[in-house]
């Protein structure tokens, strides 16, 4: 597995260093290797390719990996998280998935009891698919004035997903609209400059609309049976 995804791995920054000088946003680009379904070889085969951040969807899949990776890596957590399990979230180290106001609470609570700051991002739903998580861009006001109330987390900036195989325009504007959404943020007095887009069938062009941290399982370790 390593050699493939240590070739996998040089490829993809070749493509994302493109991306990134004909978006000309000049941001930095974090490839999070998205290690989902896969085993905790996975996660090593990433670390020895140079890819030290990690994307779960499942905080118990994550779990187990985390007591059998012995490299340092840092844990994304990408999925959607039920509040009965955010105490869990909190062994984490950014936490893209924050959907509701309530689960904005119960992290916080976490993040507090586990005596530490938790960074988060809040996830958008610019399409409106009703299968997506997330809040729509009209709520992030209200929700930026929840925010400030959670003083164990610190906002960082915003995730969001496009539709699977959407023409290239219709990217776009979801990508912009995260855009849109981090310029709220910022507004409302958060240092927000995260912006969380771009999977293996989009990344690119999330890349030319700006993104900081891309999400890559498909096109690092092959289909997920
Ligand atoms: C699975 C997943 C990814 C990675 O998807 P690929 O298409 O395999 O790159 C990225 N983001 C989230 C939220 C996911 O659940």
């Amino acid at each position: 597995m390593s050699d493939h995804v240590a070739t996998m791995v040089a490829e993809v920054r070749e493509r994302i260093a493109a991306a990134r000088a004909r978006g000309g946003h000049g941001q930095d680009v974090t490839l999070i290797a998205v290690t989902k379904t896969h085993g905790p070889d996975a996660v090593m085969a990433a670390a020895n390719a140079g890819v030290h951040d990690v994307g779960e969807n499942k905080v118990q899949e994550a779990e187990s990996k985390m007591a059998q990776v012995t490299v340092p890596v840092r844990w994304h957590l990408i999925g959607h998280l039920q509040r009965n399990k955010a105490k869990n979230a909190a062994k984490f180290d950014l936490v893209h998935s924050l959907d509701s106001e309530r689960l904005a609470v119960a992290l916080d609570d976490a993040a507090g009891e586990a005596q530490r700051v938790l960074e988060v991002l809040v996830q958008v739903n610019v399409s409106g698919e009703s299968t997506k998580s997330g809040f729509a861009l009209h709520d992030l006001a209200t929700v930026a004035a929840r925010l400030h109330a959670c003083s164990n987390l610190r906002v960082r900036g915003v995730m969001t997903m496009a539709p699977f195989d959407a023409e290239e325009s219709v990217l776009r504007t979801v990508f912009r609209g995260a855009r849109d959404a981090r310029a709220q943020l910022q507004a409302a007095g958060f240092g927000a400059d995260w912006l969380s887009m771009g999977m293996s069938g989009d990344y690119e062009v999330a890349v030319e609309e700006g993104a900081t941290h891309v999400r890559l399982g498909t096109v690092l370790f092959g289909s997920r049976t």
